[in-house]
């Protein structure tokens, strides 16, 4: 296949590229550099297969040749970041997502939208699975990357039933490993750099939230098996092991060996309570399921963050 993979240098377009260039296909990879980094592609430059568009996905986009399939993952998707860049986050779910299914379109590709835990908002069931609408302050802080999020399904959705594009929606949970940068803003990196560094590990409110949270290697698997799929309708990607937040600081704490005190924040506006994916319709679906437990990737993990202080 010949693949387009906008926010190609971010932390799991990097993931991507890498996995469908070690599965033998041609790969070029788009990205503004907001939130992602050439480094994370770096080592991919040698690879006669790889190339690199520095673009921005929210206007006009265009290469030539043939493309097979289209993975739309260029977004701000920490919530440090999407509070940062509000009118950035929008676009490139809105805009950007129009944008790119018209590529998509017009290559016969199939196109796949990276989507998120987030169209959930604040989840009033647990587990969540894909049939439910979810519980979203459309006017919140948050609500610039849930409602863009919730933009692009509908409009990936319509693409699918009006034009009869092939279209996959992969839900992506709370996923970290190798890569995320240390100022990313996320529980995973800062709970790490915090860890390493013997500094206080801020933890928002008391902790009880919860979070589920699964290995890149896993999530990138999953998205590869949705992708050569025939499902046209949302699925969640995730790993269901859920833990509060404060046990994931201590399990930080321990792997890393650290001396860090654990220190109360204020909780940010509209943080959910609770996340956790059904993955009963990736599991049937795709034959797919997590494979590497919260304290293995960690470890790994670990190493990454411990290596790049
Ligand atoms: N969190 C925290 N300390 C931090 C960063 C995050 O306690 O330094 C909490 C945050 O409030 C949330 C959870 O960890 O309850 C996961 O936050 P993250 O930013 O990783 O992603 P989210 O799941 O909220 O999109």
């Amino acid at each position: 296949m010949r693949v387009l993979i906008t926010g190609g240098a971010g932390f799991l377009g990097s993931h991507l590229c890498e996995l469908f260039l070690r599965e033998g296909h041609t790969v070029i990879a788009m990205d503004n550099l907001l939130t992602g980094r050439i480094e994370n592609i770096d080592h991919l430059f040698n690879n006669e297969r790889f190339s690199f568009v520095k673009q921005d996905v929210t206007n006009f986009i265009h290469v030539s040749g043939s493309l097979d399939a289209v993975l739309h993952f260029a977004s701000p998707a920490s919530p440090v970041d999407y509070l940062r860049w509000p009118i950035p986050t929008l676009k490139v779910g809105a805009l950007g997502t129009h944008k790119v299914l018209g590529l998509a379109k017009d290559k016969k590709a199939v196109f796949m939208l990276a989507s998120t835990s987030e169209i959930y908002g604040d989840p009033q069931v647990n587990p969540q699975p894909e049939s439910y609408w979810g519980h979203v302050n459309t006017i919140g802080p948050r609500g610039v990357y849930d409602e863009a999020k919730r933009f692009a399904e509908a409009m990936t959705m319509a693409s699918h039933r009006y034009h009869k594009m092939p279209v996959r929606i992969v839900r992506i949970f709370n996923t970290y490993g190798e890569r995320m940068r240390i100022e990313d803003g996320r529980a995973v990196p800062n709970f790490m750099t915090q860890a390493v560094k013997n500094r206080p590990i801020t933890v928002y409110g008391d902790g009880s939230q919860t979070r589920s949270l699964c290995y890149v290697s896993d999530l990138v698997s999953g998205i590869y098996k949705l992708l050569l799929s025939d499902v046209n309708t949302p699925v969640n990607i995730g790993n269901p092991e859920e833990v509060t937040v404060l046990e994931l600081a201590e399990l930080i704490r321990r792997i890393s060996r650290s001396k860090s005190k654990i220190v109360r924040k204020p909780l940010p506006v509209d943080d959910p309570k609770q996340r956790c994916p059904d993955i009963r319709v990736a599991r049937k679906l795709l034959r797919w399921s997590p494979k590497v437990g919260l304290e293995e990737g960690l470890k790994r993990t670990h190493a990454y963050f411990q290596a790049m202080l």
